[in-house]
């Protein structure tokens, strides 16, 4: 991967920005996405915000090298605080990150999304902190996908501003996956049911516990969930 050719994951985070976007990427190690995104004219301009200083440094060297160094800004900040009210922000991105970690992120400084109007996030896991955060901060899934890459499944939320009501079942899974129920989706959710299942069993063998019936109860009701959903 380099800033001419991402991996398919960055490419599906990049396919949703905009053109003519302002662009920051939260979490930004190489700046690959904000390079790619401004040599391809998709973005106007871009700050890559870093909170770890080897990574940061990466990202300033990698901006120098592609000659960008007019158009995208690189700043060590924690989060969100990398955004500058000057900067007019339209579009953030956060990838390569777990789902509350992304949460946190957007919570710690709700003022730097003031003149964002759409969000891409892609979580490795736990997708489902960012729907509820979503449902709670009135962000709306415009769109959702799901993608294999090495061995790896990885979710992209579009977000844009707006009141959504989701049931428990489109928390976890999704709500436009949901509805197109892609191959990789279904791969994935057969895989935790099954999962779910051997657990299960353990506990079915184990000690009769309250701990141990509520886990069981839970986790069948996870499993009747997303069966409903994928059979
Ligand atoms: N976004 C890139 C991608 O998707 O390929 C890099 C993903 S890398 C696994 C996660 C990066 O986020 C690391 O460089 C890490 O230092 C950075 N990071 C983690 N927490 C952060 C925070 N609170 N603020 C800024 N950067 C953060």
């Amino acid at each position: 991967m380099n800033a001419q050719k991402l991996s398919k994951r960055l490419e599906m985070v990049a396919s949703f920005v905009p053109t003519g976007a302002v662009v920051a990427d939260i979490g930004s190690d190489h700046a690959y996405l904000p390079c790619y995104l401004v040599h391809k004219g998709i973005a106007s301009r871009a700050v890559a915000g870093e909170v770890v200083k080897g990574p940061y440094e990466s990202a300033v060297r990698q901006v120098r090298t592609e000659g960008l160094t007019n158009q995208i800004t690189v700043r060590m900040a924690n989060g969100l605080a990398a955004v500058e009210e000057a900067d007019h922000i339209d579009t953030v991105t956060i990838a390569g990150m777990g789902g509350p970690l992304i949460v946190s992120i957007l919570e710690k400084h709700p003022q730097a999304l003031k003149s964002v109007t759409r969000l891409i996030l892609q979580p490795n896991i736990h997708a489902k902190a960012i729907r509820e955060w979503a449902m709670r901060n009135r962000w709306a899934l415009q769109d959702e996908v799901i993608l294999e890459e090495d061995g790896k499944v990885y979710e992209v939320l579009v977000l844009q501003r707006g009141q959504m009501d989701l049931s428990q079942a489109e928390i976890l899974l999704g709500p436009k996956l949901i509805a197109t129920k892609p191959a990789v989706f279904v791969e994935k959710w057969s895989r935790e049911v099954a999962n779910w299942q051997r657990v299960q069993q353990a506990i079915e063998k184990a000690e009769k516990t309250a701990d141990n019936e509520a886990k069981h109860a839970e986790l069948a009701q996870l499993v009747d969930m997303v069966q409903e959903v994928i059979l």
